[in-house]
């Protein structure tokens, strides 16, 4: 069969992939506890769900522009104003099947065949093989002291003549840092003279801990959107918990956005305008629900940090944000894949292996499921690693003994 080496070169989201296989077992009767998935459990925002339905209920449902409504981007305008204190034209604004396609789209309309983009490790899995769709080249660049905030010195030794982008996602998916202002004024100081694009994915913004505050690029430059090489994208999957809803958005000059729109326009036309009335129902609703979901990931995050603690040999970070957290699994195992699949097997816990975010020897476990279910899942995976606790363990009714320590 004849297959483009291309595509036949990119690798299946493991994410998406772990949870089916978690979903097979869990079909089969198995008592499966997915730390894989970044999703929250919350229901989707009330305005939402009465927006979308008004819309379906009307039963007109066709095309609308390829860059979105324009009440869903006027939406996405007041957003920005109020949230980076920058108000963008419409003409600055394209609405995507989520983010991922919002990346998508940025990375085609920008790269040549051999141009580089630069992606800070660890790195959300999609960037290196979105990259390579577009015949782009990843060039990673990972923090000297193993740690989750990159260096300006790194990035500036990593800059080629060939360098058309960096990509920086804070906070971090997977690792849960913010990169501190400093930084952020950096980088963003560094594209503007180097004329870089700076893609900025801002998926997890509103979901910062302790008191900490998170720095919108546009803060650090005096260039107007139309002159600036900032690229912002952002959606409503992660902070409103409307994943499945698939709306994403990028804010950037116009003339970046006239290409996207056009590259949108003979690919997926537009994103379901009945999805889109969900966005702006979620944008322009009651906005407390962002702010519940922040403080229940909070003590989520507290919550499984204590958990790791007693685990013998563990040595993690404190995620300041998202609902990630990347613990250093060494002490048991090099091989993350490996150690995963173990996991999975004797624990029937799902993580995600830190190879795959360019972290080898980690695992990244999501906290955004129940405070029951991660302190099961993380009692599970002491059991099936740690000799220091009981090796006995009731999963669902079934007691088990460990026999392999
Ligand atoms: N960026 C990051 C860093 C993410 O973690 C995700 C989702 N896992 C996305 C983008 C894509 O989000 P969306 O659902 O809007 O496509």
């Amino acid at each position: 069969m004849n297959i483009s080496k291309l595509a036949r070169s990119i690798a299946a989201s493991p994410t998406l992939s772990l949870n089916e296989e978690a979903r097979l077992l869990r079909q089969k009767g198995e008592p499966v506890i997915n730390l894989g998935i970044g999703e929250p459990k919350n229901k989707a925002p009330i305005a939402a769900i009465l927006s979308s339905a008004a819309k379906l209920n009307s039963g007109d449902v066709k095309y609308t522009p390829p860059d979105g409504t324009p009440s869903l981007k006027k939406a996405i305008i007041n957003y920005t104003e109020d949230n980076y204190n920058r108000l963008p034209a419409p003409e600055n604004v394209i609405v995507s099947a989520g983010a991922k396609q919002s990346l998508y789209n940025i990375l085609f309309s920008i790269l040549n065949p051999q141009d580089e983009v630069i992606v800070l490790a660890p790195y959300w899995v999609s960037y290196p093989e979105m990259i390579k769709m577009c015949y782009g080249i990843p060039v990673i660049v990972v923090p000297e002291d193993g740690g989750f905030y990159p260096r300006m010195a790194d990035i500036e030794q990593a800059t080629s003549s060939y360098t058309r982008a960096i990509i920086i996602n804070s906070p971090n998916n997977p690792s849960g840092a913010l990169y501190p202002a400093s930084f952020i004024a950096d980088i963003v100081e560094y594209c503007e003279r180097r004329k870089i694009y700076l893609i900025m994915d801002d998926i997890y913004h509103k979901l910062v801990f302790d008191a900490k505050k998170w720095a919108p690029g546009y803060a650090y430059t005096d260039r107007d959107i139309d002159n600036s090489m900032l690229i912002v994208v952002n959606g409503v999957s992660k902070l409103y918990g409307m994943t499945g809803f698939r709306i994403g958005w990028v804010i950037a000059s116009r003339q970046l956005v006239e290409v996207m729109t056009n590259v949108q326009s003979q690919t997926s036309s537009c994103t379901s305008m009945v999805l889109q009335s969900a966005a702006e129902g979620a944008l322009t609703g009651m906005q407390s629900i962002v702010e519940n979901l922040r403080l229940t990931m909070e003590n989520n995050r507290n919550i499984i940090v204590q958990e790791l603690k007693s685990f013998t040999g563990i040595r993690t970070n404190i995620p300041d944000g998202t609902f990630y957290i990347l613990p250093d699994f060494r002490a048991y195992s090099n091989k993350s894949v490996e150690l995963s699949q173990f996991l999975l097997r004797k624990a029937l816990v799902v993580t995600v292996p830190g190879k795959e975010f360019g972290m080898e020897g980690h695992l990244r476990l999501s906290y955004a499921g129940s405070v029951k279910e991660l302190m099961t899942a993380v009692e599970r995976m002491k059991w099936a690693l740690d000799p220091n606790t009981s090796n006995e363990i009731y999963i669902g009714d079934r007691k088990l003994i460990r026999d392999w320590l």
